[in-house]
C-alpha cells in the first residue's frame, strides 16, 4: 500500500520536499500532501521590493497549484492547528490528515525579545500580507503629511541591521525620495534611520562588505544608529537603551526570528528559541518518521554555529529529507546533511548588493546585484516557475 507523506507548509523547504519526493518515487509507492494557509508560494527573499512598491504582490508569490500542475502531489490549502505524533495524525482548522510520515516546515516567527509594545506598535516583514501593509502605511504617511504637518509621519525606523533590516532599507533608501516626490512632500524632511543593538550592522558578516554597505547606504540619506537596542515601544516613539527616542509612526521590526509554535507544543525537543532539534538525517530528535526541515529546525554546521535561516539552507534541506523518506521507504542507506554553501548577498537596493561568493570571494555593486538574481532565477528554474516571473 503507498506510504502517506504529510508535508506541512509549502515555504522554500517544505515545496522542494514535495516535488523532490514526487520525482523520486510512484504513485504506487506514495501519497503526497502538502498542506498551506495560503494558495500561493511566497519568494521571501524578495518581500523588501513590495514593502516600498518597488514590485507587486505578484512578483513575488507564485500559485501551488500551477507550480504542482499535474504532479502527483495534492495540495491542501488549510492552517495546522496542532500535531499528535503518537496518533500520527495533523489537526487542520478544518480537518485532520493522518500520516505515515510528516515532514514539518512551518517556517519560522518574529522574535520580539519581550520588548514592551513592540508586537504591538511595529510592522514586521515575513510576509506578502506584512509587505502591503507596509507599503500602504508608507504611502498613507506621505499622502496625509500635508494635512497636519507631523514630521514624525516622515521619519521611517527599520529596527534591527541584519539581512532583512538591510535589504528593507536601501529599498526604502531607493524609494522614499520617489514617494515623496509623488505626494508633494520636500524630500529632505524625511529621515531614514536603522537601529542596531550590535556594534556594527550586518553583525558577523565580512568586515570590508559592511563597510561597502554602509556608506553607500548613508550616501543615500540612511542614518545608522548602532550599539543601542531598542527598548520600548509606544505609539509614536521609539525608546532606546541610551535614553534617546524617536518619534515616528513608522517602527519595522526586523530583529530576529524563532521557531513556530506548534513544534515545541507537538513535543518535539526545541532549543531556546523554538526551534526543533534534528540528527543528521533532518528528523526530529527520537521520531524516526518525522523530518523538521528549514526555518523550524535548527542544525548545528562543522564550524559549531547554527546553518543560517536562509532560502538556500532551507531547499537543500528540502532535497535531503526528499532523499531521506525515499531511502526509509526503500530500507537503502539514508544521506547525512552536508549543504554546499553558495555564499551570502545582500541587496542594498535596486541596482546594488554585497556578499560573499563560496568560502572566499567577495562581490559588490551591481555584479553582487546580479549574482542574488541568477540566484533567485535558479531557484524558479528549480521549482518549475521560470516562466511564470
Ligand atoms: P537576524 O537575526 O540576522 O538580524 C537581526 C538583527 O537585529 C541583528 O543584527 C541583531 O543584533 C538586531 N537586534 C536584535 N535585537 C535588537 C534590539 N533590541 N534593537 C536593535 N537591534 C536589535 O535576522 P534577519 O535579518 O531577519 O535574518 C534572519 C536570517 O535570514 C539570517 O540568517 C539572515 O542571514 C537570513 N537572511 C538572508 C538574506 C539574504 O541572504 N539576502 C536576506 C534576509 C535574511
Amino acid at each position: 500500500m503507498a506510504k502517506k507523506v504529510v508535508i506541512l507548509g509549502a515555504g522554500y523547504a517544505g515545496l522542494v520536499c514535495a516535488l523532490e519526493l514526487n520525482k523520486l518515487t510512484t504513485a504506487q509507492e506514495v501519497e503526497i500532501i502538502l498542506v498551506n494557509k495560503h494558495e500561493y508560494h511566497q519568494l521571501v527573499t524578495q518581500l523588501h521590493e513590495p514593502a516600498v512598491g518597488a514590485k507587486e504582490e505578484k512578483d513575488v508569490t507564485l500559485s501551488i497549484n500551477s507550480i504542482l500542475g499535474a504532479k502527483k502531489v495534492k495540495f491542501v490549502k488549510d492552517v495546522v492547528v496542532s500535531i499528535d505524533n503518537e496518533a500520527k495524525e495533523v489537526k487542520l482548522e478544518n480537518s485532520k490528515l493522518s500520516y505515515d510520515y510528516l515532514v514539518v516546515a512551518l517556517g519560522s516567527e518574529t522574535e520580539y525579545f519581550g520588548i514592551p509594545g513592540l508586537k504591538e506598535y511595529s510592522f514586521t516583514l515575513k510576509s506578502v500580507n506584512q509587505a502591503n501593509r507596509i507599503r500602504e502605511h508608507i504611502e498613507n504617511c506621505l499622502k496625509t503629511y500635508s494635512q497636519d504637518k507631523k514630521d514624525s509621519k516622515l521619519t521611517f525606523v527599520v529596527g534591527g541591521a541584519g539581512f532583512t533590516g538591510i535589504e528593507l532599507v536601501g529599498e526604502l533608501a531607493d524609494m522614499l525620495p520617489v514617494l515623496a516626490q509623488k505626494h508633494n512632500v520636500p524630500k529632505d524632511k524625511i529621515k531614514l534611520i536603522n537601529v542596531e543593538a550590535a556594534p556594527m550592522i550586518l553583525p558577523g558578516f565580512d568586515e570590508e562588505l559592511v563597510s561597502v554597505a554602509k556608506k553607500s547606504l548613508e550616501a543615500r540619506g540612511v542614518q545608522f544608529i548602532i550599539g543601542t537596542p531598542v527598548v520600548q515601544v509606544e505609539p509614536g516613539i521609539v525608546h532606546l537603551k541610551s535614553g534617546d527616542t524617536i518619534p515616528t509612526e513608522t517602527m519595522i521590526w526586523t530583529g530576529g526570528v524563532r521557531g513556530v509554535p506548534v513544534v515545541a507544543e507537538a513535543g518535539f525537543e526545541t532549543e531556546p528559541r523554538g526551534r526543533a532539534k534534528v540528527d543528521e538525517y533532518m528528523r526530529a530528535v527520537g521520531h524516526e518518521d518525522v523530518w523538521i526541515i528549514g526555518d523550524s529546525c535548527f542544525v548545528l554546521a562543522p564550524n559549531g554555529r547554527p546553518y543560517p535561516p536562509t532560502a538556500q539552507i532551507s531547499t537543500q534541506m528540502g532535497e535531503n529529507a526528499a532523499v531521506n523518506i525515499y531511502s526509509t521507504m526503500k530500507h537503502m542507506k539514508k544521506e547525512k546533511f552536508d549543504p554546499v554553501l553558495l555564499g551570502a548577498v545582500a541587496s542594498l537596493g535596486r541596482k546594488e548588493a554585497i556578499g560573499s561568493i563560496g568560502n572566499k570571494m567577495k562581490a559588490k555593486g551591481w555584479l553582487a546585484y546580479r549574482v542574488k538574481d541568477a540566484s533567485k532565477y535558479r531557484y524558479l528554474a528549480k521549482i518549475g516557475a521560470l516562466l511564470k516571473s
